[in-house]
């Protein structure tokens, strides 16, 4: 049996897993169950699965809850804020973490999962942009086994050699293709761009995700941050890698090798696929999602993303460039604007004006430690919101 535990288990990808883990009750245990604020959400999912603890990051619904379940559940220790996020991930009865929570409060615990030697099953993007050289060294210093769950990164680690630790070009590997679909905005008319609303930038083509994923895919901020995220996964720079739009998200990936060869992986849409697979490796295990029908698929397309329509992807480029802090100002100055754009304070085109104003005004120094990087953070989401008000005002 393999002690789990969930940061984020109320989310999207925190769905998708406690969906596949609970096909495999003889593999797996569910230890620990966590969520911000959803106080309804979370007892309930205590009450199916009845893991020993569970975390609110929110003090006050971490009260809330516990004084729901100290009669119900009384097996059941409620803990609260940061510090019971890092503990249910370094808990000796955790031997997987999945990394579900969006967004940069994501990078503490996770880190703490790392350093506590744990498999890291890796949704959390935001992380490794911030601190991508810390938290690599962090998996190697204290032997934890990183999966990536993102399903371009878990589609290219299917598809690389062995030995692609030792470094790209030896393992024969030339370049890495990151698929996209482009999002709801692919195809829209560029002129009605800024008056897109919050709703229409959350209904995805392809995929159901948290509001924040799906605003970043309809930018394509998510692609660069996914860029960012292979660059450290892969010990990739960045011109070998390439995005491709490819509408009809079948192909999550792929890996070009020396002598022509070009391997990917291919799938439904569904992140239970990634999930699994990270669950089970080396291994493969049931995950409940329907085999590919290639015949209904019928034709896959593939062209290049246009850089008029997708600033963020330049951006994001630039600052994996830039090296150091620049990626956790880019992604602070991100959230800052994604939120802003779901409030109804900025228009749908001004997030990348945001993020580029925001990396123009704060200077990327060195990422040697987490108090520079969580510093980092901190200034750019002060900037940013100095530019959001100027926007909105
Ligand atoms: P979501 O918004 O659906 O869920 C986020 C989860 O994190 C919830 O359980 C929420 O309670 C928790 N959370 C939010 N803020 C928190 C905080 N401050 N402290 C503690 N917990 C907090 O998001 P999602 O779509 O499931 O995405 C989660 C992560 O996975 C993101 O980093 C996203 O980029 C990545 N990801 C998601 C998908 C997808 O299909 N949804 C695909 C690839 C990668
Ligand atoms: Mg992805």
């Amino acid at each position: 049996m393999k002690g789990i535990a969930i940061l984020g288990s109320t989310g999207s990808i925190g769905l998708s897993t406690l969906d596949v883990v609970a096909r495999h009750p003889q593999e797996f245990e569910l230890i620990a169950l966590s969520a911000n604020k959803d106080v309804a959400g979370l007892r309930r999912q205590c009450h199916e699965y009845r893991p020993k603890y569970a975390v609110m990051a929110d003090a006050g619904c971490a009260a809330a809850l516990r004084a729901e379940l100290c009669q119900e559940l009384p097996g059941t220790r409620v803990l609260s804020g940061p510090e019971g996020l890092a503990e249910i991930a370094a808990a000796d009865e955790t031997d997987y973490v999945m990394a579900a929570i969006v967004g940069a409060a994501g990078l503490l615990p996770t880190l703490a999962a790392a350093r506590a030697g744990k498999r890291v099953l890796l949704a959390n993007k935001e992380a490794l942009v911030m601190s991508g050289k810390l938290f690599m060294d962090a998996v190697i210093e204290h032997g934890a086994e990183l999966l990536p769950i993102d399903s371009e990164h878990n589609a290219i680690f299917q598809c690389m050699p062995v030995n692609y630790r030792d470094g790209l070009t030896r393992a024969g590997v030339s370049r890495i293709l990151i698929t996209a679909s482009g999002g709801p905005f692919r195809d829209y008319p560029l002129e009605h761009l800024a008056d897109v609303t919050p709703d229409q930038a959350c209904k995805h083509p392809n995929w159901s995700m948290g509001r924040k994923i799906s605003v970043d895919s309809a930018t394509m901020m998510n692609k660069g941050l996914e860029v960012i995220e292979a660059c450290w996964l892969f010990a990739a720079t960045p011109d070998r890698i390439q995005v491709v739009l490819h509408p009809q998200s079948i192909i999550h990936s792929l890996v070009e090798y020396v002598d022509g060869s070009m391997l990917a992986q291919l799938g439904n849409p569904d992140m239970r696929t990634p999930i699994a697979h990270a669950l089970a490796w080396p291994e493969r295990m049931e995950s409940g999602v329907k085999p590919l029908d290639l015949f209904q698929i019928g034709r896959l397309d593939f062209t290049q993303p246009d850089p008029v329509r997708f600033p963020c992807l330049r951006l994001a480029f630039a600052a994996v460039a830039a090296g150091g802090t620049a990626t956790a100002v880019l992604n602070a100055a991100n959230e800052s604007a994604v939120a802003a754009f779901l409030e109804g304070r900025i228009r749908f085109t001004e997030i990348a004006t945001v993020v580029e104003a925001t990396l123009d005004e704060i200077p990327a120094s060195t990422a040697d430690s987490i108090e520079i990087i969580l510093d980092a953070d901190r200034q750019a989401r002060g900037e940013a919101a100095n530019i959001i008000g100027s926007l909105s005002a």
